[in-house]
């Protein structure tokens, strides 16, 4: 159906839309991305991003005057869409992928167009409910006890800082500078962030060396925990990993677990990339300790596939997340315990609706298709490393312990390290350059390594076949052009 030319009502107060105009609307903003979810195996998995000039023509002041939506579909899909990294392709190994799942655009349509207050349970019950039940299936794949209270998050960095605050509010009350907080030198970078946002200063956040597969090293987290109380300081949390972004390593979550529990402190487990590897029972073993944590970053919009802006945080004692959040208005229903309440959880009020993207996904697909779609990210990546690592210039760092590894190219001619990452570097590009599959690495102490990291829905075999030989081709080229 064509958008009819005059959508606007002729009342400039009037923004009310016919149902005509509304359908028709719709239909050309599906047509346009169905369209463009169908082209993405020909779309080049990195596009061009040296977009710095285009930025500068593309600012503007408000437009006074509407504009028609087909124009503005077209500058969108035609022209900015694509400048961008398609974090879409089933070629997505860069960072952390996700895909990012149809039917969480649908449930995102629902949640706008009906536009319901979830932040309190009063006023959508069921609704907040559909919330309550994606949380509790969280829960449950996690080994979280029925105590246990979530939130959703608008991502991974989002729930730590929640998961910060809930401990400090816990261990320290209004005694806060003394407090500090543990984390391995492989932590992710939103630790010390949501550190700050939480009011632990920088000089209580302590680095933790790593062993030889990047993991923490218990004994040094033991001595520095010792060494602060020494010196009067007082340690309430260690944040440990798993699955790191850098290398996908996961910490001794078990043995930090124990040590944590020894030491009266708490434990949060960030599993932005990894913890949903443990939705599928045969691969928990590699997470054995996870469910022990006292609270637990998750991120949806990784692990369960969904479009960016969904993180979920897990708090074992779910009184410790709602100690933080609730409070009560005289303009508000008075509190209720029976029934989960968002505002009571979480720190927002008004707020979007992200439990029906996770809800409306699982009950689509259903778990067993997410275990298996899981596992076979992880079989795919046993695969490729096997195969990378027998690839003439290349030394793996990391082995998949979930569904990451990581290398770095040494070989005549590269007998330094700074050669060696020149070269690593370059492979990571190369690769991508040829616009089948996006790889990026990442700078670990003084090595630059690269990475490969399988966890979009999209990527299947015929991709991780594409990547080891490109990744086989570049090498060579490389290795050549080092010998010369
Ligand atoms: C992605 C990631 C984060 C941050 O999550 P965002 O959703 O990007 O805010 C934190 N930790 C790890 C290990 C991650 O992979």
């Amino acid at each position: 159906m064509p958008i009819p030319p005059n959508v606007l009502a002729s009342d400039p107060a009037d923004l009310e839309l016919s149902p005509d105009a509304m359908r028709a609307m719709g239909e050309a903003v599906v047509h346009r991305a169905v369209a463009h979810l169908a082209s993405l195996p020909e779309q080049p998995s990195r596009g061009d991003v040296d977009a710095a000039a285009l930025c500068r023509t593309m600012r503007e002041p408000a437009p006074e005057e509407g504009a028609p939506l087909d124009g503005l579909l077209d500058r969108l899909f035609d022209e900015w869409i694509p400048r961008s990294f398609t974090t879409t392709s089933p070629g997505y190994l860069a960072y952390i992928p996700g895909g990012g799942v149809y039917p969480a655009a649908l449930a995102d349509f629902i949640a706008d167009t009906t536009n319901r207050y979830t932040g309190i349970w009063q006023a959508a019950p069921a609704l907040v409910q559909l919330e309550a039940n994606a949380l509790e299936w969280l829960r449950d794949w996690m080994g979280f006890p029925a105590t246990a209270r979530g939130l959703f998050t608008t991502g991974g960095s989002m729930a730590m800082f929640n998961a910060i605050a809930a401990a400090r509010e816990r261990h320290l009350g209004p005694e806060i500078r003394r407090g500090t907080i543990y984390v391995s030198t492989q932590g992710h970078h939103c630790i010390a962030k949501a550190a700050r946002l939480a009011g632990i200063a920088h000089d209580r956040v302590r680095s933790i060396p790593v062993d030889a597969a990047y993991r923490m090293q218990v004994d040094a987290l033991a001595a520095s925990i010792a060494a602060d109380r020494a010196a009067g300081l007082e340690p309430f949390l260690v944040v440990s990993s798993a699955g790191t972004t850098n290398t996908g390593a996961v910490d001794p979550l078990d043995a930090i677990a124990d040590l944590a529990a020894h030491e009266g402190m708490w434990h949060h487990v960030d599993g932005a990339y990894g913890a949903f590897f443990h939705a599928v029972p045969d691969l928990r073993p590699l997470l054995a300790g996870l469910p022990r944590a006292d609270s637990l970053t998750l991120d949806p919009h990784k692990g369960m596939f969904l479009p960016y802006g969904t993180g979920a945080l897990l708090v074992r004692d779910g009184e410790a997340l709602r100690a933080l959040h609730s409070s009560t208005a005289g303009y508000l229903p008075p509190n209720q315990d029976e029934f989960h309440d968002p505002a009571q959880y979480g720190p927002e009020l008004s707020r979007g609706f992200p439990g029906l993207r996770v809800w409306l996904s699982l009950k689509l697909y259903g778990a067993a298709r997410y275990r298996a779609a899981i596992a076979e990210k992880r079989a795919l990546a046993l695969w490729a490393a096997d195969a990378v690592a027998r690839i003439p210039g290349i030394v793996m760092d990391a082995a998949p312990q979930l569904s990451l590894f990581a290398f770095h190219m040494e070989g005549p001619g590269l007998g330094t390290l700074e050669a060696q990452n020149r070269a690593t570097r370059d492979l990571m590009e190369q690769v991508t350059r040829r616009g089948k599959v996006m790889v990026t690495g990442a700078q670990v102490g003084e090595r630059f390594l690269g990475r490969v990291c399988v966890l979009s829905f999209r990527t299947r075999r015929a991709e991780m076949e594409t990547a080891v030989a490109h990744l086989r081709e570049a090498a060579a080229a490389i290795l050549a052009g080092a010998r010369a």
